[in-house]
């Protein structure tokens, strides 16, 4: 039996226009540090950071971009013989603290080994120099590019210890666009001081931008971060319900050709001190659909 199709444009969807089969991202740890972190930006990090929570255990930064692409594709590859690959460069920073040249040998590497058939590249938007753009169109395979915008209002950027603005991020995606190159966000819902109309603001704010993804994560407060040694008092805070008519209301309002790609942080639970909803996206998407046809 087919699943129903969604209520709005998936991750999948989007994928399908690029490559031809199914793909699953594996995700690379290339040694990345991070300029919110190295002093280059700032220093301590975004307040809700912890870049373990999102590093997959196949992937060890000793071991070379191939090595960890092998490995992956040997983990994917035992249940679904027939998948194809993406090299993930997820971990902190993915463009920063190397030159244009040593970034593309890294991607050149990560498409040499077969299986992989294009490159995603998360990053900040302070980070993308333009003779790095101008230079990814020469790869003989698609790359996307991700950037952590995480809300449009500076305001909340500041509190968080972003160091970056909403202006650099338009300029990062409309350079981006301007290269040929599809491009997605990352937004965070429930950041400190954010009133839902606050959410929905970044939504219509994105509307107006050339992106071609979005992904939502709701704040998680995680074990080590700064944020988890003063939690703020105007978090507001969500059960899988509320924060499922939210998500209803901003699928609602984006624009359609957008693909959402989750609503979820998904952090290891040991990690996590709140919210405990111990929840995966699928087991989420119904409450959304839900949400949406009241
Ligand atoms: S969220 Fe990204 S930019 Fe912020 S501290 Fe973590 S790795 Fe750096």
């Amino acid at each position: 039996m087919n699943p129903q199709p969604l209520p709005w444009r998936d991750y999948a969807a989007f994928l399908a226009t690029l490559f031809p089969g199914k793909m699953q991202k594996l995700a690379v740890n290339a040694g990345f540090t991070c300029p919110n972190r190295d002093g280059s930006i700032g220093r301590g990090g975004c307040i809700y950071c912890t870049n373990t929570s999102f590093s997959p255990a196949y992937c060890h930064q000793q071991q070379s971009v191939a090595t960890q692409l092998e490995e992956g594709k040997r983990f994917f590859g035992k249940k679904y013989p027939s998948m194809r690959y993406l090299a993930y460069f997820q971990s902190y920073t993915s463009t920063h603290g190397s030159d244009t040249a040593t970034l593309m040998q890294l991607y050149r590497e990560a498409l040499s080994v077969s299986g992989i058939d294009g490159i995603i590249i998360s990053t900040r938007p302070d980070c993308l120099p333009q003779q790095l753009l101008d230079a990814l169109p020469s790869l003989p395979a698609k790359v996307i590019i991700e950037l952590g915008a995480e809300s449009s209002h500076d305001t909340t950027l500041l509190r968080i210890n972003r160091c970056h603005t909403w202006s650099q991020t338009v300029d990062a995606v409309t350079r981006i666009n301007a290269a040929g190159i599809p491009v997605g966000l990352h937004l965070i819902n429930g950041l400190p001081g954010e009133t839902t109309d606050m959410m929905l603001d970044t939504v219509d704010a994105i509307n107006s931008l050339p992106i071609s993804t979005v992904k939502f994560h709701h704040l998680q407060i995680l074990r080590g971060t700064p944020i988890s040694r003063h939690i703020p008092d105007d978090i507001i805070s969500f059960t899988p319900q509320s924060y499922a008519t939210l998500c209803a209301e901003i699928v609602r309002r984006l624009r359609p050709d957008i693909a959402i790609d989750r609503f979820l942080a998904q952090s290891p639970p040991g990690m996590v001190i709140s919210p405990r909803w111990d929840i995966k996206n699928y087991q989420f998407t119904p409450l959304v659909i839900k949400a949406l046809a009241r």
